[in-house]
């Protein structure tokens, strides 16, 4: 279970987080809005990677630093060091989580990484270095995962990959992740949070979010993008 309460957090006098309050369970709870709406930000709050200026986060009923452990987190910046072997970099990473070779083995395999083992992090095309950093974040059996924009840049036949594969982990634990495409959120996303300017303006189940009674609606351009929120009791 993922649990933040009443989040505030500024950078000097940006106020960049408002009162953000998010719940994620056994689902896949899909986080959208603009560039700048603070999605990164909320994420690295929820993972203790940031202290918030206000507010409460639990992962795991506990405090983040502790909960963070049992994630499987995809940074934006994804964090892979460069100039490592991408073999090299998941072993070290595996010692780290204390996991077995085996288990290695299993995630370079399910994410097509088996030709690219002796290569340098740092030569690997966009997808590849994607499906790289998600795959480590897979080692160690985590229980939640926390994607920040981890499909950037996979090709259409491993983003459907990764979509399935975010819905059968969401039977076993929360899966919490930031995109841009909105045109997937039906075919992935149980829960919807969209944040704007760092508050959040619309929260829930998506079949509610669109279709739902006396919630908002919001209104996708033929590209997908959000056009208009419109408030029904208005
Ligand atoms: P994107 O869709 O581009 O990834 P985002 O929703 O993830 O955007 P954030 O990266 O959370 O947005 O940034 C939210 C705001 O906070 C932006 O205005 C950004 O410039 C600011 N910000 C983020 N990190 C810092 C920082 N370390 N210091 C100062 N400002 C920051
Ligand atoms: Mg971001």
């Amino acid at each position: 279970m993922i649990e933040a309460r009443d989040l505030w957090k500024s950078f000097g006098r940006k106020e960049v987080l408002k009162e953000v309050t998010l719940s994620v369970g056994k689902e896949v709870h899909a986080l959208v809005g603009p560039n700048g709406s603070g999605k990164s930000t909320l994420i690295k709050c929820i993972l203790g990677l940031l202290k918030p200026n206000r507010g409460e986060v639990k992962l795991f009923n506990e405090r983040p630093e502790v909960g963070r452990k049992r994630v499987g987190y995809v940074g934006e910046k994804l964090g892979l060091r460069e100039s490592s072997a991408l073999l090299v970099e998941l072993e070290v990473y595996c010692e780290l989580k204390g996991c077995n070779w085996d288990e290695v083995k299993e995630v370079v395999d399910a994410w097509g990484l088996r030709p690219y083992l002796k290569e340098r992090v740092r030569d690997l095309s966009t997808g590849t270095k994607q499906r790289a950093a998600i795959a480590r974040s897979l080692l160690g059996k985590p229980e939640a995962l926390i994607w920040d924009e981890a499909l950037n840049g996979l090709d259409p036949e491993w983003r459907s990959y990764a979509l399935d594969f975010m819905k059968e982990f969401s039977k076993r634990g929360p899966v919490l992740y930031s995109s841009h495409v909105l045109e997937e959120l039906e075919e992935v996303a149980d829960k919807v949070t969209m944040i704007e300017n760092g508050k959040v303006i619309l929260s829930g189940p998506l079949w509610e979010l669109l279709y739902g009674d006396p919630v908002e609606l919001f209104v996708l351009s033929p590209k997908g993008r959000i056009r208009e929120v419109i408030r029904k009791d208005e």
